[in-house]
């Protein structure tokens, strides 16, 4: 393949040379990787392995349906070369190749997520312009960012390039210092052939035993021949020679894949910065055969609720890649898996539309989910602590699975985990139901966002006054499993938030106070409850004892039949309901408050008396609850006056 010779600036614009400025973003980043003193510069190499073989993948693709794209040359490969004369070391392709405006799209503009994910961690809140960005330069090596590595080793860069099926070649040009040049160029072969002219400081990489170690370290794993020459180099120098085994990764013996080999590969996959937590390297044979590399990362990717999000296992056909987003590989709730899929029975020019409707597709789809579920279930019991930060990472996305997908419920059921009251550690529903209290026929739950406020919640004083322990939900999507499910094997689920919670009724051997000796009723309760439910009006559903509250005065609790509450708060949030259903408010009669407003309630005057007292009961609730108050200056009234006749200012 021939380079594009340097022009100067005057025979620039005849020959149709054209300049432009990078995104603002990618300056930003030159800046920062050209003058980062990253000990482990060699990285750049890695990155630009990956994107030629990235290139050869996509071209091999487009050529099962297009022949004439390949143009007899189809057997590819990625030749590195290097010239200690000219100081240069080239990569080159003959992959699908870039056009003028892919070269402007893709090497003028920050296009990868871990690009700018590298960028938002190196800044750090940082603004542009801000000095000392070089502290987290060592990001590099583990974000990648990507062809722009390029300028940690040369103060130019040159790719020449045509396009799979283009007649015209175009050679881009940059010292990554805000501009680049891009002009056409005569006799280009297809694909890309980067140049890489390399600063004084990087004259090591023009070395064949370190340019053999690099790719040994980290593309070992490229599926295409890596090859290696030296330019005018002396008897012994290499020529063509192979670098690589260039057999796909996961179609080797599972005993041949190291823990390095792995990493690298998910790397390379992923294009993910943490390390896998989970690998599993399978064949599937007998009726479908198929070979599966797949990972579960240590990370849950910033991105995983985006709606765009697709499930990102790559499909391969006989070891001919077809697809980096098919999404009838795992259900939806399993995106965060990494890895590949091999398939023996699909044809090589599997169409999209096809690959929407294939049986074969659906029996992996089938064999696969259940291998990670099992994998899955395997770690939970003999790897507890490593299971529970897995959950922490990707329990939200795995309960989607609750929701939706009914086939493999019984199975996620027993995978979740869940906060409790009982201690800091995660429980499993088996073990939750195993260790219920005698009597007690739920399995509690009390959900919101923050788990600091649901631990506070005074509906839970009474189950932990008895030791009953409640499930802490903070994910929004537990408000619409919870509620589908119902149960769990033959245990319902319960809400402490609705309905009477049948406290009573269970056993209280614990260290709260006896409840089994019957209460002396509190003398006046009944006439307090009739003169609140008169008063509140409609605020209130009911007015009624509680059996869950130790310590404070009052609570808001739905009805029996009504939505959990913070179930209720969300759908208004979204705009799904006008307005929360009246709460059922709920008293504590042991509490000295109520206890002598139930000794004022039956006294002459006490509907008057107790006017105030009323409301305020209520907005108190509401605000424990996290809930506005109806009429905040009414109640500043009422509480001002409160305090008043409290500290005697207020004669009556
Ligand atoms: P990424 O590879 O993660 O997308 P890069 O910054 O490394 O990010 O590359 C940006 C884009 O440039 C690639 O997505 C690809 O479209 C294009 N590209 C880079 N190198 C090559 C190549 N050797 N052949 C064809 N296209 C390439």
């Amino acid at each position: 393949m021939t380079e594009a010779k340097a022009k100067t600036a005057s025979d620039e614009i005849a020959s149709g040379s054209e300049r432009h400025q990078f995104q603002a973003e990618v300056s930003r980043l030159l800046n920062i990787v050209a003058n980062s003193l990253y000990s482990e510069k060699e990285i750049f190499l890695r990155e630009l392995i990956s994107n030629a073989s990235d290139a050869c993948d996509k071209l091999r693709y487009a050529a099962l349906t297009d022949e004439a794209l390949a143009s007899g040359d189809s057997e590819y490969r990625i030749d590195l070369k290097f010239d200690t004369e000219a100081k240069t070391l080239t990569i080159a392709d003959n992959g699908i190749g870039l056009d003028q405006q892919d070269l402007i799209d893709n090497l003028g503009t920050i296009a990868r997520s871990g690009t700018s994910a590298f960028m938002d961690a190196v800044s750090g809140g940082k603004k542009e312009g801000d000095a000392d960005e070089g502290g987290d330069v060592n990001l590099i090596g583990q974000f990648g960012v990507g062809f722009y590595s390029a300028f940690m080793v040369a103060d130019e860069v040159t790719v020449t390039t045509r396009k799979a099926g283009d007649d015209t070649g175009w050679c881009w040009r940059s010292d990554g210092l805000g501009e680049f040049t891009i002009e056409p160029a005569d006799d280009v072969e297809r694909g890309a052939v980067i140049v890489l002219h390399l600063k004084q400081d990087a004259e090591e990489y023009l070395d064949a035993s370190r340019l053999r170690h690099i790719v040994k370290t980290y593309s070992d794993h490229i599926s295409f021949p890596i090859s290696l020459t030296e330019v005018g180099g002396g008897e012994d120098a290499p020529v063509g020679e192979r670098l690589n085994q260039a057999s796909a990764i996961w179609a080797r013996p599972k005993s041949e894949v190291d823990e390095a080999a792995h990493k690298e590969f998910y790397h390379h996959v992923s294009h993910a910065v943490d390390e896998p937590w989970l690998t599993l390297h399978f064949r599937a044979e007998g009726m479908i055969e198929y070979a599966g590399l797949l990972y579960v990362p240590t990370a849950r990717p910033f991105d995983i609720f985006n709606p765009d999000r697709k499930c990102s296992v790559k499909l391969y056909v006989k070891r001919v890649f077809i697809t980096g987003d098919c999404e009838h590989l795992l259900p939806s709730w399993l995106r965060f898996v990494r890895g590949v899929i091999d398939s023996e029975d699909l044809p090589l020019n599997v169409s999209r539309e096809l690959l929407q409707n294939s049986p074969v597709l659906a029996r992996i789809k089938a064999g696969v989910t259940s291998r990670v579920l099992n994998a899955l279930s395997e770690k939970a019991e003999k790897e507890a602590d490593a299971y529970a930060g897995f959950w922490e990472a990707f329990g939200p996305v795995l309960k989607e699975g609750l929701y939706e997908d009914f086939e493999h419920r019984d199975k996620l059921m027993k995978l979740a985990r869940f906060r409790s009251t009982a201690g800091d550690s995660l429980v499993g529903l088996e073990e939750y139901v195993a260790r219920m209290k005698e009597g007690q026929e739920a399995i509690y739950y009390i959900s919101g966002d923050d788990i600091d406020a649901i631990q506070r919640s005074p509906q839970l004083e009474g189950f932990k006054a008895k030791g009953i322990e409640v499930l802490l939900m903070t994910d929004p999507i537990d408000e619409f499993w919870v509620p589908t499910v119902g149960v769990f094997e033959t245990t319902p689920f319960k809400s402490v938030t609705r309905g009477g919670a049948d406290l009573d009724k269970i056993g209280g051997d614990d260290q709260g106070e006896k409840d089994d000796a019957p209460e002396e009723a509190t003398e006046g309760l009944d006439a307090l409850v009739a003169l609140l439910k008169l008063e509140l009006g409609e605020a209130v559903q009911d007015v009624r004892e509680s059996a869950r509250l130790t310590d404070s005065a009052v609570c808001l609790v739905a009805g029996e039949n009504d939505l959990d509450m913070n179930l209720q708060r969300l759908l208004k949030q979204q705009g799904q309901l006008d307005a929360v259903q009246p709460r059922v408010l709920e008293l504590n009669p042991k509490h000295a408050l109520i206890a002598s407003l139930a000794a004022r309630a039956s006294e002459s005057g006490a509907v008057d008396a107790l006017k105030d007292a009323a409301h305020l009961l209520l907005d108190q609730a509401r605000i424990v609850e996290g809930e506005p108050v109806t009429d905040p200056a009414a109640y500043a009234r009422r509480m001002s006056d409160a305090m008043a006749s409290a500290f005697g200012t207020k004669g009556d």
